[in-house]
């Protein structure tokens, strides 16, 4: 079977490691990184599958219009992958969600993401009075995988090609139930992991380490379902 080239929508190094240690030898994958003139998708939806789509399918678009301009042109990936993930707390009706990467710009107005330590101590913050029963929390993780589609890709209706990468895409989500515990633990991971200890377990994803994260994680469980997408991906 041959190898399927996807470009990752991220530039963060801990989501790349994460998705290539989870997605198996049938795909091989480049990221934003090697793309540095790839657009910046505004991740603006009210929705981890609203972003994930919007991300995959602008730049699935992007890629299919420059793709005979790459000095890498023999190797055009085949699909975008894009992922929007993050934290959802019940006491907090669950927030940070679709703003976990940019919680603690949120008080000052700012804009763009900001530190994971910003972002922890606000939570923190937030559930100071907290008991730990009602700190219960999940990382919800939702995939979209866009084809792109050339000039010499067959579509539906030619009529509306550019919805066409929309009507393409497929979503796969994922979710890790867990609570968030008094102070963070550990030194894996990024973004909540320190704070995070998913059920069944005593210790935080940033202290569980990558192998055991990468079996249970919201992440993970998406990306089984990718996998195991009926049809399959050609
Ligand atoms: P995104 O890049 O817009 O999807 O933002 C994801 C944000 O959610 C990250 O910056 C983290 O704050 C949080 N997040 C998502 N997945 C994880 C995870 O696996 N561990 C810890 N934090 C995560």
């Amino acid at each position: 079977m041959s190898e399927i080239l996807l470009l990752i929508a991220t530039r963060n190094a801990h989501k790349t490691d994460e998705i290539c240690a989870m997605l198996g030898d049938r795909f091989r994958w480049l990221t934003l990184n090697d793309f540095p003139e790839a657009p910046k998708v505004i991740e603006d939806a009210p929705t981890f599958a609203g972003n994930a789509t919007k991300k995959a399918v602008e730049l699935a678009k992007w890629v299919a219009e420059k793709h005979s301009t790459f000095n890498i042109q023999h190797s055009t990936p085949k699909f975008v992958l894009a992922d929007d993930s993050g934290l959802e707390v019940d006491a907090l009706n669950g927030a940070p969600g679709v703003h976990s990467a940019r919680f603690a710009a949120l008080d000052s107005a700012g804009f763009g993401n900001t530190p994971d330590v910003n972002n922890n101590t606000k939570l923190l913050r937030l559930l100071k009075e907290v008991p730990l029963q009602k700190r219960t929390a999940r990382f919800h993780c939702v995939i979209a995988l866009t084809p792109v589609l050339t000039e010499n890709t067959e579509v539906a209706s030619p009529v509306c090609y550019a919805d066409e990468f929309e009507m393409q895409t497929r979503l796969f989500d994922g979710v890790c139930e867990g609570r968030i515990i008094y102070g963070p633990r550990g030194q894996n991971g990024f973004g909540y992991d320190p704070l995070f200890v998913p059920v069944g377990f005593e210790q935080t994803f940033a202290e569980l380490g990558a192998e055991v994260k990468n079996k249970l994680s919201h992440r993970a469980r998406a990306l089984q379902k990718l996998r195991e997408y009926p049809g399959g991906i050609r």
